[in-house]
């Protein structure tokens, strides 16, 4: 029987060709791909995170490289990030400044922390655009690592560590962050605490640190540049947030030339992040190869589909698979069975039937993500009973269906961030509409994705089923209301050439090439 080499034995096999463990040697073809063309440190030692350099082998080359000036920037984050960071003289001295409750005057060293909220592709979406700030405003960021969330992710920076450590002076963080905090800088502006126009506002007479409340409905006013020079001035800052807000900072004028250089193919944004930043823990990485060898390293094509069901949209069963299908024929996806007639005989010959036995057939991998089995095995079901009309062989797989999401249990949260890697290993994927889950596969894959559209209630149909999204970059689901420096209803999907709707939800952002 055919059997194709394994992703994980090319793997190693190109780890031996690399030498590793040599003298640094001038950078080859290979390195830059081990590297991702230099977005990713050679400086980390393999074992310790294995996902690091192996993750790129297991999906087609991406089609985007990462600028020379982003990979400039990275390594300069990465230096500044070791000299401020946990356990240095820098990071004690600003701690102890938090500590007084007074913001310092200056400080060579300012920081942004970042908190989790809501589901694992929420929370990477938001890191992700946290990272964008950091790199931005050339702050260092930290990540506030709960049970749930510690232990999904390897360190991204070398030498150091994004974890705050356990003596950090703030430690009811769902507590202390929340709409009605004092410390929130829309409630500041609101009480009068801090003006708006940086040259009123003394760093030393802050408080020591400031929250930015970036959750779903933005009604902090952070996207303005006034507001950022006076946001500048606080040494700490803590952001929690859901959503891809990085979308916004493509709007400000004061950022739009340091992002032309960071990303200037726009539509890769994330994609770079994403797989400069998120590199799935040993154990998370142990689920996602053993799965990949298991069920999927064998096939010619991978198609990805993620069926989300929203709870405040609760779509019938028959619908949504309704929808699967209509997609899939429209858009030639899922390949086609022949039917067949009352009596269950193929009411055509296919070519499977008049193939040769031993010819090479070509096997499709459909992996399926979803809370619930039903679309898996209804699906599994068809392959199994029909032939399909090219004579090629289709195998279903899901690799969990957790029935509920439980983000406050950390191995339901790998097993999450371990599908999520699957996805994006395939080389098509078909996402459900405004899912943070699918964002995340797509975006790490560099692949435009066939997005199934919601329909306007859960008994009615979407028409139509999908579209192929026209961008890799994940939409910003809850833009401001307001623009600053815009007049009152101005359109925000027509403020720039790049930046426009989503296709799964129109009063979303998104970057478009
Ligand atoms: P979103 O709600 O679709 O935007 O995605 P999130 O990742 O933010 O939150 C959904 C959460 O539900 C995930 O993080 C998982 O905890 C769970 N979940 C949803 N779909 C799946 C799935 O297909 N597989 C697994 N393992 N978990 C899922």
């Amino acid at each position: 029987m055919y059997r194709a080499v394994s992703a994980a034995s090319r793997v190693h096999a190109d780890a031996e060709a690399a030498g590793l463990n040599a003298k640094p040697a001038p950078p080859t073809r290979h390195d830059q791909d081990r590297l991702i063309g230099g977005l990713l440190s050679p400086a980390f030692d393999e074992q310790s995170c294995r996902s690091r350099y192996a993750s790129p082998h297991y999906r087609r080359p991406s089609p985007f490289r990462p600028s020379t000036y982003l990979v400039e920037r990275l390594r300069r984050y990465e230096a500044r990030h070791r000299r401020c960071g946990p356990n240095g003289p820098l990071f004690k001295e600003a701690v102890q400044h938090l500590r007084s409750g007074r913001n310092a005057a200056r400080s060579e060293c300012q920081y942004v922390v970042w908190t989790p909220f809501n589901g694992v592709g929420n929370r990477m979406l938001s890191l992700g655009s946290t990272f964008l700030y950091a790199l931005l405003t050339n702050r260092v960021l930290l990540v506030h690592a709960p049970q749930e969330f510690d232990g999904l992710f390897c360190e991204p920076f070398p030498g150091s560590s994004w974890t705050i450590p356990v003596d950090f002076p703030i430690t009811d963080f769902a507590g202390s962050f929340t709409m009605w905090s004092p410390t929130s800088y829309k409630n500041m502006r609101q009480a009068g605490s801090v003006s708006g126009d940086h040259r009123n506002v003394s760093a030393d007479r802050l408080p020591a640190y400031v929250f930015l409340d970036l959750i779903q409905s933005f009604t902090d006013a952070a996207f303005c540049e006034a507001d950022q020079l006076v946001l500048a001035k606080f040494n700490w800052m803590v952001i929690k947030s859901d959503v891809y807000f990085a979308a916004m900072f493509f709007l400000m004028p004061a950022y739009e030339r340091e992002l032309r250089r960071l990303f200037p193919e726009k539509e890769a944004a994330f994609h770079h992040l994403a797989r400069y930043l998120f590199h799935p823990s040993n154990d998370v990485w142990g689920i996602v190869r053993r799965y990949y060898e298991a069920y999927l390293a064998r096939a010619d094509e991978r198609v990805g589909l993620q069926v989300r069901v929203f709870p405040e949209m609760p779509v019938p069963f028959d619908n949504m698979y309704g929808q699967i299908v209509r997609c899939s024929e429209q858009e030639g996806l899922l390949p086609k069975v022949v039917r067949k007639d009352s009596d269950g005989e193929a009411n055509h010959s296919s070519p499977a039937a008049v193939a040769p036995e031993s010819s090479r057939t070509k096997l499709t991998s459909v992996l399926v993500t979803s809370l619930f089995s039903d679309y898996y095995e209804r699906i599994q079901g068809v392959y199994y009973a029909n032939p399909t009309e090219t004579g090629e062989y289709v195998e279903v797989h899901q690799p969990s269906h957790e029935g509920e999401q439980r983000t406050e249990a950390r191995a339901h949260n790998q097993r999450a961030l371990a599908e999520m890697y699957l996805l994006s290993f395939c080389d098509r994927i078909v996402t459900s509409a405004v899912s943070t889950f699918g964002y995340i596969a797509h975006g790490l894959a560099g692949v435009r994705p066939w997005v199934l559209l919601r329909p306007p209630s859960p008994e009615t149909h979407a028409d139509p089923a999908c579209v192929q999204s026209k961008t890799v970059e994940p939409c910003l689901q809850a833009p401001p209301r307001q623009i600053c420096g815009a007049a009152e209803g101005t359109d925000i999907g027509a403020l720039v050439p790049y930046a426009r709707h989503c296709e799964d939800e129109h009063k979303g952002l998104k970057l478009f090439p």
